[in-house]
């Protein structure tokens, strides 16, 4: 750390988290903050009122049990942001180009209500904000208050490895072609079409990236959730990226989840009934169900759905489909699935959820032993931790680099095979990748003899690491031990 560090055995951590109003984003950040609270320190959850509703479930078990976390809803003002009302969530743009620019330039707004709630309580001397790398903004709040200030990222270390070196040293200056990214312990190779993954390199979209970097140089440090021996080199390049800052891993978050009802209900209420899909997965050998999901943003059209739906219902083997609520609903799909017959011939063998579904409940049930992902990063290190080899189909942002680390560096996952990213857009009906390819990756992960099988023990290795990073003890349990005492206003 650059500044001085306070330790003040007297006061309480204050922790002020203020994280990015995607899925992928807040639901860590909420495990973050109950794990923080738990772990001695009072926290500050900054929210906005769509995003609270939807963890409202949370919130009632935080307040029974007595936790000290304070979920402050700010207003943000959609109609100043150029947003039609209620759009407080990435999820809510996501089929819309035109507003996301402004959902993410928008995002500074929250800047005058975040101060007004800072300026109406007692910080103290023990107050750190932990903030979203992209909210840029946060620099200038933390010191106007004088506040320590982490940034959280959302993916790996692997990732955020890669995109630095990658923009650093501009690799794709000699064309479109594929690119090996230098200086790592492995071969990686990226084609500018794949990678870096984030929106900040969109045209058009610099001179936020060029905001998100001056406040990542300004911060104390970050907090990642991933853990030590997972990418032991890669915390290790980025440590050394980062100089004299801190680089704390402090994951696997979701395994504070320990309550049942609580992981059913994390990021939002299920859409399925939890004890019918218990009961449903309790019925399936071990390893044998195959959980299809595409996380938050990711959407598909009909045509690819079904060319899913095909490959699941040759495949043979029990699954758990997830559809979104727009996507459960379009009509060709409907109608396959029903007049279709794919409801009645998978019956028994298949459950399709429509909505949202208990991911971290399902990776965790011995029945599964497969996961078709969209290689997002939570569900990524959730499957890992939950020891479940996947089918990686990345679609964007930085789900090409983490199916890198899953396939080639981990050797948990098989590639699909997908170069392109796909990106859904209303109205749009393509197939990207057919049946025949999406049942080959299936059978070759749930089957796949002997190579199959020292893939699942691989991941059944890393399972039991990342219980052991958080554990008492543990490499994720210390840094977060670490975390809380880092403290105190700025010295400067
Ligand atoms: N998730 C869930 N149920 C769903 C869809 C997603 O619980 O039906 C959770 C999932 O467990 C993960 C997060 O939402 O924690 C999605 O984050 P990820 O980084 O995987 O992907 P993103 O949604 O950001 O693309």
């Amino acid at each position: 750390m650059t500044n001085q560090v306070h330790r003040n055995g007297s006061t309480k951590p204050h922790f002020i988290l203020v994280p990015l109003m995607a899925q992928g984003h807040m639901i860590p950040m909420v495990d973050m903050a109950r794990l923080l609270a738990d772990r001695g320190a009072t926290v500050s959850f900054i929210t906005t009122p769509v995003n609270a509703a939807r963890i409202e479930s949370v919130v009632r078990g935080v307040e029974a049990s007595g936790l000290p976390i304070r979920f402050v809803e700010l207003e943000f003002p959609c109609a100043e942001a150029g947003l039609p009302e209620g759009c407080e969530n990435v999820d809510l743009i996501i089929t819309r180009p035109e507003l996301q620019l402004r959902f993410y330039e928008g995002l500074s707004l929250l800047r005058k209500p975040l101060e007004s709630y800072l300026r109406g309580i007692e910080l103290g001397g023990a107050a750190v904000m932990i903030s979203d790398s992209c909210h840029y903004w946060t620099m200038d709040v933390a010191r106007e208050f004088s506040l320590r200030r982490m940034i959280f990222h959302g993916p790996s270390c692997f990732y955020i490895v890669c995109s630095l070196i990658i923009s650093q040293q501009n690799i794709y200056e000699d064309g479109l072609g594929t690119s090996v990214v230098p200086g790592l312990p492995h071969r990686i190779e990226v084609t500018r079409a794949q990678a870096p993954g984030s929106w900040f390199y969109w045209p058009g979209w610099m001179h936020l990236k060029a905001k998100v970097d001056e406040s990542e140089s300004a911060a104390d440090g970050v907090v990642i959730n991933t853990f030590l021996e997972l990418e032991p080199e890669y915390v290790d390049l980025y440590r050394g990226a980062m100089g004299e800052k801190a680089v704390l891993p402090i994951g696997t978050l979701s395994l504070y989840n320990k309550d049942a009802e609580i992981k059913s209900t994390r990021g939002n209420k299920a859409a399925v009934d939890e004890r019918r899909l218990a009961g449903w997965l309790d019925a399936k050998e071990p390893g044998s169900v195959l959980y299809v999901s595409f996380g938050s943003l990711v959407l598909q059209g009909p045509s690819q759905l079904i060319e899913i739906g095909r490959a699941l219902e040759s495949s043979g083997r029990p699954f758990v489909w997830v559809l979104k609520g727009a996507e459960a609903s379009r009509p060709e799909l409907v109608e396959w699935m029903s007049e279709g017959g794919f409801a009645e011939r998978t019956e028994g063998r298949g459950l399709v959820i429509a909505g949202w579904a208990p991911q971290v409940a399902i990776l965790s049930h011995p029945s599964v032993g497969g996961f078709v992902t969209h290689c997002g990063w939570n569900s990524t290190l959730e499957a890992i931790t939950a020891s479940v080899p996947m089918v990686t189909w990345p679609h964007i942002a930085d789900q090409f680099l983490n199916e890198k680390l899953v396939v080639e560096v981990l050797r948990v996952g098989v590639s699909l095979g997908v170069k392109v990213p796909t990106f859904y857009i209303e109205g749009e009906d393509v197939v990207g990748v057919e049946r025949e390819r999406v049942e080959k990756a299936v059978l070759s992960l749930m089957d796949g003899g002997e190579e199959g099988e020292r893939r699942r023990e691989r991941a059944r290795e890393y399972g039991v690491k990342a219980r052991m990073a958080m554990e008492e003890g543990g490499s994720s349990y210390e840094n977060i031990t670490t975390l809380t005492q880092i403290l105190g206003h700025k010295v400067e």
